[in-house]
């Protein structure tokens, strides 16, 4: 029996793109890793593998920008240089400490990742993502990016940054904030993520977020991955 004109029409908008090939992954890695190394911003916890400190940067910049996160990065890791030294300090005292970034659960959620490390791992972050996301406060986005940033593994990352960079250049249609949008992102971010240079590849994308393909007005024409995206802005003849 035929199948009902919309059932069916709703399977095809429902498709799942195939993953980018491999020459279209290496042109992808080569064009950002290329932009990256021109463009990319100097930030301090791009200039450390210590686990703990990405950690701090990540949470920092979970709901907050960059040059606000700066001088409240550094004064944090005067005070709490470590895991421990952090475990070990009254709540009150983190919390306030921690003015004036806001959204507060993220100290006490800081606290009680440092309380385990010490109480379960010796003080240190394990650096499996079974264990790192058995840790509570530590999700996919945030294991991804210690395993990357900290021990230099092949791990895929997504926040908003990311997703918004992938959607665009690989998608382009559907609903973008969906729950299988976001596996789909997961999967390319995955398939996408070199075995080599993980830790300049992860950055790159969240530069590119973060200055080209930003949220509105993205600027397609300077852009390194005009060619092919398939959301750019502008006349087919402006591409690169
Ligand atoms: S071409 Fe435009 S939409 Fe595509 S990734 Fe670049 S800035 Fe984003």
């Amino acid at each position: 029996m035929p199948s009902h004109p919309r059932a069916s029409r709703s399977r095809r908008q429902t498709k799942t793109p195939p993953l980018p090939t491999s020459p279209e992954r290496r042109r992808f890695r080569q064009r950002l890793l290329t932009w990256y190394r021109r463009h990319g911003r100097s930030l301090p916890w791009r200039h450390t593998d210590d686990p703990y400190h990405i950690l701090v940067s990540e949470i920092m910049l979970q709901q907050t920008q960059v040059d606000r996160v700066l001088p409240k990065y550094t004064a944090w890791l005067e005070k709490y240089p470590s895991l421990a030294a952090l475990a070990a300090a009254p709540e009150h005292e983190v919390t306030a400490e921690w003015y004036p970034l806001g959204y507060n659960i993220r100290p006490k959620r800081l606290q009680t990742i440092a309380r385990e490390a010490v109480t379960r791992y010796g003080g240190q972050l394990p650096d499996d993502e079974e264990t790192l996301r058995s840790f509570q406060g530590i999700g996919a986005y945030t294991a991804g990016a210690i395993r990357s940033f900290a021990f230099r593994q092949r791990a895929a990352i997504l926040d908003t940054n990311v997703a918004r960079v992938l959607f665009r250049v690989f998608v382009g249609r559907g609903e973008p904030k969906s729950h299988a949008m976001k596996r789909q992102l997961w999967q390319l971010s995955a398939a996408l993520v070199p075995v080599r240079d993980a830790f300049d590849f992860n950055q790159a994308l969240m530069d590119l977020g973060a200055m080209v393909c930003v949220a509105r007005n993205p600027k397609c024409l300077v852009c390194p991955m005009a060619k092919g995206c398939k959301t750019f802005r502008g006349s087919p003849l402006d591409r690169p």
